[in-house]
Order: C-alpha cells, then structure tokens, then sequence
C-alpha cells in the first residue's frame, strides 16, 4: 500500500511498518491463529470509515451520516449468512473475546456455572480460565483430553451431569481432531444447557466444508475472522433468531460503543472471498498440508499429540527430545521458522516453559505451498529441533527458510507453483 503521507509524519512508524512487512514476507510463518488478509481486505481496513461514528445498528443507529456505514454492515451480515447458513448475524465484536463475553452475558448471571474447555488441553482463554472475566465471573468446570490426545465426550457428559452447567463451551485453540458438534449438542439438551460453539480456529474449514458445521446443533456460534477465516482482526457472533435481539442488546450498548467500521467493511470483504470457489480450495490444501506436514515430522521421529491432526494445525510433543517449548520456539525463529510455543495435555512444565510447540499451516498455504514444501519444512524443522544450540547450523537452516519464502512470495502478484496469488 502507499504509505507516503506516514513516511513523512511519522518515520518511526513507518519504519516498523516496513519491519513488520519485511518479516512476514521473509519468515515461515506456522503459527495456527494466523494468516495473510489479501490486500482488498487491507485496503478496506485502511479506508476512511476509521472516521465513522455508528451507534447502533443498520437503519437505527444514534448518528446522522451512516448511510454507508449501513450499507457495508448490512453486506457483512448477508454474506455471513450465506456463507455458514446461520439466522442471525452480528458482524460488532471487537474480537473474538468480547463476542463469548456477549453470549456469556446474554445467558448466565455472575455465579452460574458455565463448561468449557480447560486451557492447558487447548481450550481458549475465555472458556472459563481463572485469569479471564469467564473465570471470575462463573463458576467454571473444565473438560479435556483423554491420555491418546482426543476430547473425552464421557468425561464431559459425566462433568455435565454432576455440575448442571447453565451453558456449554465447545471449541478450542490447540486441538487438531475433529470436534463432534452433534454429541455435545445431546449432552448439552440432557443437561438443559445453552450450546456455545467457538470456531475461531476451524472458521475457514467450517465455511469450506471441510470441517463439520456446528449449524444446528449449537444455540450460538462465535469466531474470529482473522484466523483460518483470513479477514481482519474482529470477531462475530451467529445465532438462532430466538436470540438475536439479546445478543444485539448485549453487544452495544452491553459491553461496546461505536462498532469498527472499518474493520466491518473489511470482514465483509473476507466474507466474499471465502464464498468463492478458491477459498474452498484453499482450505482443502490447509487441511492436506498440515497432514502431509504431521506425516512427515512423524516419520522424522517426533511426535504429534492425539497422532495426527484432522485440521490446519497440530502439538508437537516435544518431552521425548529433552527440549522444551521456549527453546524449540527460540531456535526455531533464529532458523526463519515463526511458531508458538505451547502447553500439551498433561504439561508438567509451566505455560511459559511448555513441552510443545503448536504448527499450524493457513499462512504456508496463502503463501501458495503445497505438499512438497512442507517436506522441506519438516525437514528443517527436524534439523533445528536436533541441533537447537549450534548457532552455525541454524544460520545455515535460515538460508533454506528464506530461500522457500523468495518462492512463494506474499503480497505481491505471482505465478509461483502456478497459482497468480493476490497476495
Ligand atoms: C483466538 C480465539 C478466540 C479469541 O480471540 P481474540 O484474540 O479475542 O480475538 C476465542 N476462542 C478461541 C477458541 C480462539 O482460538
């Protein structure tokens, strides 16, 4: 994008701009939440609805001027809509926390008691984690995997049995199965509780149909739209239509102001993008790569929690090596591969320690990689992971990173792997 007015007034900025581009062009990026918008959607966050006020909602908002403002929001909605078959759309959420505070207020009073994922086995943050509202707000009981890495559905029938919990969280940050919407859709009714479905992650999977769809099991479903989704940082909220006025409420005047209308335009941008046939595509080859890349790091002798992934990212368990997370992470990054550590089901180390590292492939996959890239991406990953203090060999590894980013080039029209990229 043009950034000539920020060179001038602000070098600083502008500088760390440039920095930041620079990084994510030159890095491998396989960090699971995140992803490359196009330039349509970068353009459409960068437009001059950063200016509007619009209170409220299409066609009763408490300013004047918001006939555009309308206009984008309404589109958002409808393509929303379209794109996961849901009644009821609320495209507001500053992200995707504030659109489970929204549910979470819409349905429960301070001390109920609420059932989501616990955050050491790949749950979120706000399903009821100690440090977050949910957890001080609720009485939070927490599920998680069975010892062979998967979600145990009798664990959570038995915890909704014993504790009667006014709503159910299903979702989660680090989990690399299949999520079975319609069995926790029936313990959910057997208990009487509401059914959160979060996709945050799977949102692109879930739009492509290459992950089932929480749609009708759940009472609501939140995301964000900046994940395997690729829009703009935001979150959404979806929703029977019972429910639509008190989600609406809850959101503004609840717990926002004005809406981002920037960010909205830009969303609706990604909503169309995903209802073509190439974000469908798309999403197949995420799915496929992060297969292909588990496979290989398996063959390589790692291991990989639950044995495999059924979506776009999967843990690396790393106890067997004798590393633990922060060091893999740290290696990793002086190789050119970005990753995040992280906690894996029955961590002994601290989360700021971890035995893991989570992978995930949206980014590779914008960048227009495919399967033989993720070879040399196992492979290198094994070669750091094997040689994490030697600081020649990483410098050495770094050079085949960089050598894959010049291939697939981001941000910038491409014919590489015979694929004009937008990106
Ligand atoms: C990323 C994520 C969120 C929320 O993300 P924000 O950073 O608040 O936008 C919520 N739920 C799950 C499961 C997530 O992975």
């Amino acid at each position: 994008m043009d950034l000539e007015s920020l060179k001038q007034q602000d070098p600083e900025i502008y500088q760390a701009i440039t920095g930041e581009t620079e990084r994510e062009k030159e890095k491998i990026v396989l960090i699971a939440s995140e992803n490359y918008a196009s330039k349509a959607v970068l353009e459409a966050q960068g437009s001059v609805f950063t200016n509007k006020y619009a209170e409220g909602y299409p066609g009763r908002r408490y300013y004047a001027g918001c006939e555009f403002a309308d206009l984008v929001e309404n589109l958002a909605i409808e393509r929303a809509r379209e794109l996961f078959g849901a009644e009821h759309v609320n495209v507001q959420p500053h992200s995707g926390t504030q659109a489970n505070m929204a549910v979470c207020f819409s349905v429960l009073k301070p001390g109920d008691t609420l059932m989501g994922m616990s955050l050491s086995h790949g749950g979120h943050l706000s399903h009821g984690a100690p440090v977050n509202f949910s957890g001080f707000l609720y009485n939070a009981v927490t599920y998680g995997v069975n010892r062979d890495g998967f979600i145990d559905l009798d664990q959570v029938r038995d915890l909704a049995r014993r504790h009667r919990p006014r709503l159910i969280l299903v979702g989660a940050s680090a989990y690399s199965r299949t999520i079975d919407f319609k069995a926790f859709s029936e313990i959910a009714g057997e208990v009487d509780a509401y059914l959160l479905a979060d996709i945050a992650h799977i949102a692109g999977l879930v739009a492509a149909g290459v992950h089932p769809s929480p749609f009708p099991h759940a009472d609501f479903v939140t995301t964000t739209t900046h994940k395997t989704l690729r829009g703009p940082r935001g979150g959404m909220i979806m929703c029977r239509a019972e429910y639509a006025r008190e989600i609406d409420r809850m959101i503004f005047p609840g717990i926002q102001g004005g809406p981002l209308v920037h960010v909205i335009a830009a969303k609706a941008v990604a909503l169309k993008e995903a209802l073509t046939e190439e974000f469908r595509s798309y999403q197949v080859r995420v799915v496929n790569n992060a297969r292909r890349l588990s496979e290989e790091l398996i063959r390589q002798g790692l291991e990989i929690v639950s044995g495999g992934t059924d979506n776009h990212l999967m843990l690396v368990d790393l106890t067997a090596k004798g590393i633990t997370g922060k060091e893999a992470e740290g290696a990793l990054d002086a190789a050119g591969i970005t990753v995040n550590k992280n906690s894996i089901p029955f961590d002994r180390k601290p989360p700021t320690i971890t035995s893991g590292i989570r992978l995930g492939t949206p980014c590779v996959t914008t960048r227009g990689m495919g399967e033989e890239e993720m070879i040399e991406i196992a492979s290198i990953i094994t070669e750091v992971l094997n040689n994490t203090g030697l600081e020649d060999r990483l410098r050495a590894l770094r050079e085949r990173a960089l050598a894959l980013c010049r291939r697939f080039p981001v941000y910038q029209a491409s014919e590489t792997g015979g694929r004009r990229s937008k990106f």
